[in-house]
């Protein structure tokens, strides 16, 4: 037993099941360049339900950050839709926000609870106060209120993303998208973010759409795993993964989950293709 089951197709599906709250529908996505188009993704298709930790996991270049661009609704699918409570996804809205990898993505002149608030305060939904409010709630739940009055640059790299994770967190939105958040990382604060993370979902309870090329982190950080193979992405297999938490990370039950889904990954794909672009 390795912990994995594959996720039942819809004929098992009972009929009570509510709506998914993000539908990803036959989802092709491409960019048009000057002399060429490459295409990212092809025909891939997922339901991400409320609450939900729901990973995306893939080699690097199959298109997991597009997916998350479609998703946030800065690039139109080619073919399919993508459908967030019901209605298509037609451009970017405070109801996804993201966070990604990089490190400079708080502007540096403001404070840590002015980062946190701004995107609050200029979406309209509070006022200065109640958004300078909202943000001490939120660098509480990541541990941060002693900085809130210290500029980024004061910070390490696990600190300003824990500062982006609250900014996101700040907004409410329906989903949160993480691209590859804990990648620049080293190893030992990404494991401590992980586990934070865990712990601020056992508390707010968001719904998460995470992307990692990473299989550790997304048995790890995931309920459910949705498996792309290498360029263009396509759905190779989904699995539930909620028995895994931190404290399995060494486990050999553990790392026979990972076999696995290296295996499926990677497994049963001609020569040409094995090799990500
Ligand atoms: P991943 O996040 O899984 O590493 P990406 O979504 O970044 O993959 O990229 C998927 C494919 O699309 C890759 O082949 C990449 O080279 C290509 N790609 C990504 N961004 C662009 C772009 N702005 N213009 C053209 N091609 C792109
Ligand atoms: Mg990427």
């Amino acid at each position: 037993m390795d912990g994995l089951t594959a996720t039942a197709n819809d004929s098992e599906v009972p009929a009570t099941l509510p709506p998914a709250l993000l539908s990803v529908e036959g989802v092709t996505l491409e960019y048009t360049g000057a002399s060429q188009i490459v295409r990212a993704t092809q025909n891939v298709s997922f339901d991400v339900w409320e609450a939900d930790r729901f990973v995306l996991l893939g080699a690097s270049g199959c298109g997991k950050s597009t997916l998350l661009k479609a998703v946030g609704g800065f690039i139109q699918p080619r073919e399919g839709r993508i459908l967030l409570d019901g209605r298509p996804v037609d451009g970017p809205g405070p109801d996804r926000v993201v966070v990604f990898q990089e490190f400079d993505q708080l502007p540096p002149w403001k404070t840590v609870r002015e980062n946190v608030a701004f995107p609050v305060r200029v979406s309209g939904r509070l006022d200065r106060k109640s958004a300078a409010e909202r943000a001490d709630y939120y660098l509480d739940k990541v541990g941060l209120s002693r900085f809130a009055d210290a500029y980024p640059n004061a910070l390490s790299g696990g600190m300003k993303q824990r500062v982006a994770i609250a900014r996101a967190l700040a907004m409410e939105p329906r989903v949160l998208l993480m691209d590859e958040p804990f990648a620049a990382l080293d190893a030992l604060t990404r494991r401590k973010m992980q586990e934070e993370l865990l712990a601020l979902w056992e508390e707010v309870r968001f719904t998460l759409l995470f992307v990692t090329h990473s299989i550790e982190e997304a048995l790890v950080v995931g309920n459910r795993i949705a498996l792309l193979s290498p360029h263009p992405g396509r759905m190779r297999a989904e699995l539930n993964a909620h028995e895994w938490d931190l404290h399995g990370g060494g486990s050999a039950e553990f790392q026979a989950a990972a076999n696995r889904v290296h295996r499926l990954l990677f497994e049963d794909v001609p020569p040409d293709e094995s090799n990500p672009t």
